[in-house]
């Protein structure tokens, strides 16, 4: 009987998901199986939001492989020592896993290559979470694309892979019930209230909801802050219940296609430019010789919402609220944090990965880097002046009254300056005056 172990990582679906296809195409029999692996837990992953996203995720994904015919083995501990384990019970010829280049999936991949080698276990990698892998598209030198637009001009015109087949049944051995551990053994507090549901099922929901309700209106709207017009896919994107492929080749065709290509696009700029500068968590991608300040208390205001200036507290609190921020809010936080306060980025990306149900190392750090001034941005000294953005991106007020309910009675665009207030109103708002001045410490 020739078997196969398909490991998942992230790549929770069961719809094109390119090693559990191949597994079934080439093996007799399949055992999908998944390490709640004790290192990532470990660290800033054991977020009970992200925790919380995941075993949803897990719990999806058993019961879908369940509906053909298999089922999840659930295993926890070092992910390599389990899944050698998993293999050997089953008597497994094989593991099947997708491709991965973050720094801690490299090593992940080698350790467990080493590990399949010393019993004969063959180990297969099929293509990871980017639309075009790192390293796929190269500049001519080699390395990798350190700007964005030259790397947008060659990946809109790459070639796409198909998507991978969708399983009807799975041919597998006995697999006994999964038993998802409970949230609280594994994450270090409880997930914030307004989490999305986790899973394939609902993150193809999401997907249909959007692409029928809302995507008509995205390549102009996606700025917008209290406008809902951007998929909010990204979590289920960082846990692979929908492939960046599904959801490219849904919108390709469409009117306003390219911009959310484009989105696409920046993924995997950050994931090649990560895979490429592995430090890239640690160390400025170009060293600036910047010089961060130290200043806890302006810090803690910033990530408890309090740091005076609206637009940037109502970010922090819907993070806080729904592990999630938009787009736009995130830049404006950003940039108040490391350019206004002047204190160092590895902070602020920090909170965002104890938080963000979307948080990915390469998204994240790249990103951060890039509003630092220290990343890709061809123009590191921009400043986002908080207020401009608020009335360029929240004209009405509408997203800053919608997280910061002490100010939710003012009107209009007003909120986006309660310091203008008569001192007796604005005493009564029980919300701080400004922590800084808006002046670019830069
Ligand atoms: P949509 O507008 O619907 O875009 C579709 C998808 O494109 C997103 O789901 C996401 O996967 C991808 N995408 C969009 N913008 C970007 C971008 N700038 N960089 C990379 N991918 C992008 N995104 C993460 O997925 N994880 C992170 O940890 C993360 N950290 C960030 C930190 C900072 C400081 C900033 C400025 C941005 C960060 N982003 C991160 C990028 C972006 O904010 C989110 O991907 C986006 O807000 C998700 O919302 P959405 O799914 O509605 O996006």
């Amino acid at each position: 009987m020739r078997r196969a172990v398909v490991l998942f990582t992230c790549d929770l679906r069961v719809h094109d998901q390119p090693a559990l296809a191949a597994a079934i195409a080439e093996r007799e029999q399949v055992i999908p199986a998944f390490v709640l692996d004790e290192r990532v837990l470990a660290g800033s992953a054991a977020s009970p939001n992200r925790l919380s996203f995941l075993l949803d995720s897990l719990r999806d994904l058993d019961s879908s492989l369940r509906a053909r015919g298999a089922g999840l083995v659930l295993a926890h501990g070092d992910v390599v020592e389990q899944t050698l384990r998993i293999a050997l019970r089953f008597r497994a010829q094989a593991v099947y896993m997708s491709a991965d280049t973050t720094p801690y999936a490299r090593e992940r991949r080698a350790r467990l290559g080493r590990a399949c080698a010393s019993e004969r276990i063959e180990l297969v990698e099929l293509p990871g979470p980017s639309i075009c892998e790192p390293g796929a598209l190269a500049p001519k030198g080699g390395g990798h694309y350190r700007v964005f637009t030259p790397y947008w001009r060659v990946w809109r015109d790459a070639p796409r892979p198909a998507a991978a087949a969708t399983p009807r049944r799975i041919p597998t051995p006995h697999i006994a019930p999964m038993r998802a551990p409970a949230l609280r053994s594994l994450a270090r507090g409880r997930p914030s209230s307004g989490i999305a549901a986790g899973g394939e099922t609902a993150g193809r929901e999401r997907l249909q909801r959007w692409l029928s309700r809302s995507f008509e209106g995205y390549a102009e709207r996606r700025d917008e802050l209290p406008a809902q017009a951007t998929s909010r896919l990204s979590p289920y994107l960082h846990f692979g219940c929908v492939s960046a492929g599904t959801m490219l080749a849904r919108v390709e065709s469409r009117a306003g296609g390219e911009e959310l290509a484009r989105q696409l696009c920046w993924r995997d700029f950050h994931r090649q430019v990560l895979a490429d500068r592995p430090d890239l968590p640690r160390h400025d991608y170009r060293p600036r010789r910047s010089r961060w300040r130290r200043d806890p208390a302006a810090l803690g205001a910033w990530r408890a919402g309090l740091t005076g200036y609206p637009i940037v507290d109502a970010g922090m609190r819907q993070l806080a609220a729904e592990g999630f921020m938009h787009n736009r809010a995130r830049m404006i936080v950003a940039s108040f944090l490391t350019k206004t306060l002047g204190i160092d980025w590895r902070h602020g990306a920090a909170h965002f990965a104890e938080l963000l149900c979307d948080a990915d190392v390469a998204s994240n750090v790249g990103n951060w880097q890039w509003v630092a001034g220290t990343g890709n941005d061809t123009r590191p000294n921009r400043v986002l002046n908080p207020l401009r953005q608020a009335r360029r991106f929240d004209p009405d007020g509408r997203y800053v009254r919608r997280y910061l309910p002490e100010l939710a009675e003012i009107a209009g665009r007003g909120v986006h300056e309660p310091w203008r207030l008569p001192p007796r109103e604005r005493r009564a708002l029980r919300y701080p005056p400004p922590i800084a001045a808006l002046a670019s410490r830069r």
